[in-house]
């Protein structure tokens, strides 16, 4: 049994690169937060200052994170408090920033289904680590997790708190999807074919209103975290997109749907374009506002990434939202010279490094787990399996001949059965 495939790098060798590495093109971190509650189940984490080598400011990075609770705040606040850990937990010690980054897709799957898992139980137990779980617990939250390394941007989410980004040059993308079942066919379809009902609140034995929820329970939502009270097809796998940002850097609006009800992901730029952080923020809330009045629970976080060292450039004459941008980008506004290539130069400007949305545990986890945990450690919650019992995520049967225990990471038990409940294969 090969314990490991690559050795272990020095903490010496490993704090060199990454002062190089820090020093060549760690981007500062700006930020600024601005919400309204309606109902008050809104959260949101913001940790600028998080190390990979704990006790190297030069291994730092960045998180920002939106959880939108619904039928109460237990999972909003549970998931506010565990998920960055849970995450953190499943990256394998010792590893450099490259390998880190690459590793951070995998980790975020496991450290959102190993915080569903955890908050279920603890629901299911009626356990007295807050107070607030109660038997009966029916929480549930959206989560949109984001992770800044340098110039780049990790973002893992499921339910509908979207992330974008505007990167300099004008173009605006999203960074996350919408699991909604009203607006996400595919979403849709893997719900219906785990045996959930799709369908309208019907009242009145005929009418039916509002969006397309899952029956029973009635979410509209086709991932979460928490909800017991929903099928298990309501799953927390969460879609992962990583992003390098070009130089110039960029600008990141989170938010709860509250935002994204009243504002497009272009309104939701220009209204706050060339300024500040933290007065974006507000500005972005206000506009929606503005647009829709306080119907949900508002909450949004504009994150600026601004390169090192920028030649700040004199001020257009004439254009007065290009000086904001320059100034705070220090780049030179693109005008006249990309004009039939603007699909072209958006492609240039951001690098896409690694995108899934995938609901099936199995793919997320993947065959080609480079560190073979082959020591028996669960891939999702980190713990170490009992000798014995040493299946791994690709095996079917125990029995089966065709098992290759070797092939992929280990799930324990638990994590096993959640798995195949998730995937439509037993319920639990
Ligand atoms: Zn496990």
């Amino acid at each position: 049994m090969k314990m490991t495939e690559t050795p272990l790098v020095p903490l010496a060798t490993l704090i060199g690169r990454e002062l190089r590495i820090a020093k060549i093109e760690k981007p500062s971190i700006k930020y600024g937060q601005a919400g309204l509650a309606k109902k008050g189940e809104d959260y949101f984490l913001i940790k600028p200052d998080c190390q990979r080598i704990l006790g190297n400011p030069s291994s730092s990075f960045s998180v920002f994170a939106i959880f939108d609770g619904h039928n109460g705040i237990s999972a909003a606040i549970y998931t506010k408090e565990k998920l960055l850990s849970h995450v953190m937990s499943a990256i394998p010690q010792g590893i450099g920033r490259e390998e880190w980054l690459q590793a951070l897709p995998r980790a975020l799957v496991a450290g959102f289904v190993k915080t569903d898992i955890e908050f279920q139980r603890k629901g299911k137990y009626s356990q007295l680590c807050f107070a607030m779980f109660i038997a009966g617990e029916t929480s549930g939250t959206t989560a949109t997790l984001v992770v800044i390394d340098g110039l780049t941007v990790t973002v893992a989410c499921v339910g509908d708190s979207r992330c974008i980004l505007d990167a300099q040059g004008g173009v605006v993308s999203l960074l996350t999807v919408d699991h909604r079942l009203e607006e996400n066919v595919e979403e849709r379809e893997r719900v219906t074919a785990s045996g959930g009902e799709v369908g309208r609140l019907n009242v009145y034995g005929s009418t039916e209103v509002g969006p397309l929820r899952c029956w029973p329970g009635g979410l509209c939502l086709s991932r979460s975290i928490g909800d017991m009270d929903v099928g298990e097809y309501i799953v927390p796998v969460p879609h992962v997109k990583q992003v390098k940002l070009s130089s110039a850097g960029g600008r990141l609006i989170i938010a709860s749907d509250g935002i994204w009800d009243a504002l497009s992901s272009e309104m939701a730029a220009k209204a706050c374009q060339g300024l500040p952080a933290e007065l974006a923020a507000k500005l972005v809330v206000k506009e929606a506002l503005r647009s829709r009045g306080l119907k949900d629970d508002t909450t949004c976080l504009v994150v600026d990434i601004i390169p090192p060292k920028h030649i700040v450039l004199p001020p257009t004459p004439g254009k007065k939202q290009n000086m904001f941008s320059s100034f705070m980008f220090g780049k030179k506004s693109q005008n006249s010279i990309n004009k039939s290539t603007n699909k072209l130069s958006s492609v240039g400007v951001v690098e896409e490094l690694f995108e899934e949305g995938s609901a099936i545990l199995t793919e997320r986890l993947g065959k080609d787990f480079p560190w073979k945990t082959n020591s028996g450690r669960c891939a999702v919650c980190q713990v170490d399996q009992p000798p014995g019992e040493d299946l791994s995520v690709n095996s079917g049967s125990p029995f089966s001949p065709s098992r290759k225990p070797l092939e992929g990471p280990f799930l324990c038990t638990n994590c096993r059965i959640k798995r195949d409940a998730m995937e439509g294969k037993r319920s639990t």
